[in-house]
């Protein structure tokens, strides 16, 4: 063991023993992941490859409990949660969370869970995904000045990043056939071929349970619910949890807000209707530990990791502090 892993080791076992309670007292880290990378790709600077997921399962297996999601949420909401606890958790439903995730977390015998959009198996892909895919092979110059983005220089993968990241956050909020439509012609203008292999298919996805890894739901394609009348929300969730049971066989009772933060992304309305179709529990992207206290239909999660092992540990631990956390 290198010195700096046994700091980092170190803080979290120290700080965590300290911070982290059991019991009635406890909380509940869980953990997001989107993808976990063949390789590291310079348009995903924040997407771990896959020697950098295992070096956090291995620190997570070392200093935490990993248990289920639904058992970890069960047991906080029982008092009965060790200290120390963690769960994990990947949305979307992107391919390599089965080629490259899973063998890492079955090496280690370690759980998850893995909220899947089901609108996008078997060869779709998300309009931010086309838009990162446009902006990766895009020309160096290029005039977007057709829909509304003028001219762009494309020159490093940073710049390709920035643009890439600024017409997702322009678009995110449209309407989802219009945010759609966009990306298409986004891709169409600068010849990037759609990518057909970036989520999983549907037989992949059926495979999981068997492999210890639980599949939860993620609205059937993605949208902001806060942007959708309530009825279509509600065939969004529904539908979502409809396909998945019909794809693995077994009940689906987790689920994953898309995009996930409390009042802009879901209202309340959005946790009754979750509620109601018969899910056990629901999570955000409100950031910080969970605690009994926690709506179990608004469970926070984290998301820690950094470049420097150090500041991710720093991460980690300050997790624990951050018990506010925001629900709608
Ligand atoms: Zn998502």
């Amino acid at each position: 063991m290198n010195p700096l892993s046994s700091i980092e080791s170190g803080l979290i076992h120290a700080a965590g023993a300290l911070l982290s309670r059991r019991g009635t007292r406890a909380s509940l880290l869980v953990l997001i992941y989107h993808r976990v990378l063949p390789s590291p790709d310079p348009m995903l600077p924040s997407e771990p490859d896959a020697a950098t997921f295992a070096r956090h399962m291995d620190l997570l297996a070392e200093n935490f409990t990993v248990l289920p999601l639904r058992d970890g949420v069960a047991r906080l909401r029982q008092g009965s949660l060790p200290a120390r606890t963690a769960c994990i958790t990947f949305d979307d439903g992107y391919a390599n969370n089965f080629t490259v995730a899973t063998p890492i977390l079955r090496e280690r015998s370690l759980p998850a869970t893995v909220f899947v959009a089901p609108g996008y198996l078997d060869g779709g892909c998300m309009f931010n995904d086309m838009i990162f895919e446009a902006c990766r092979t895009a020309p160096e110059q290029v005039d977007l000045g057709p829909l509304g983005l003028g001219e762009l220089a494309l020159t490093d993968a940073a710049a390709r990043i920035r643009a890439a990241q600024h017409i997702v956050d322009q678009w995110k909020y449209l309407p989802r056939e219009e945010r759609r439509k966009r990306a298409e012609q986004l891709a169409a203008h600068v010849g990037a071929a759609p990518n057909t292999g970036l989520m999983m298919t549907a037989q992949q996805v059926a495979q999981l349970p068997a492999l210890g890894i639980e599949i939860g739901a993620h609205t059937l394609t993605h949208p902001i619910l806060s942007r959708l009348p309530v009825d279509e929300a509600r065939d969004e969730i529904v539908g979502s949890r409809q396909r998945l049971e019909e794809i693995t066989g077994q009940p689906i009772l987790s689920f994953a807000y898309p995009n996930g933060r409390p009042h802009r992304d879901y209202a309340r309305e959005h946790v009754a209707i979750v509620r109601e179709a018969g899910f056990e529990l629901a999570v955000s992207t409100s950031w910080g530990a969970a605690t009994a206290r926690s709506d179990p239909f608004q469970i926070p999660r984290i998301a820690p990791w950094d470049k420097t092992p150090l500041r991710y540990a720093a991460r980690m631990v300050n997790a624990y502090r951050e018990r506010e956390f925001v629900c709608v």
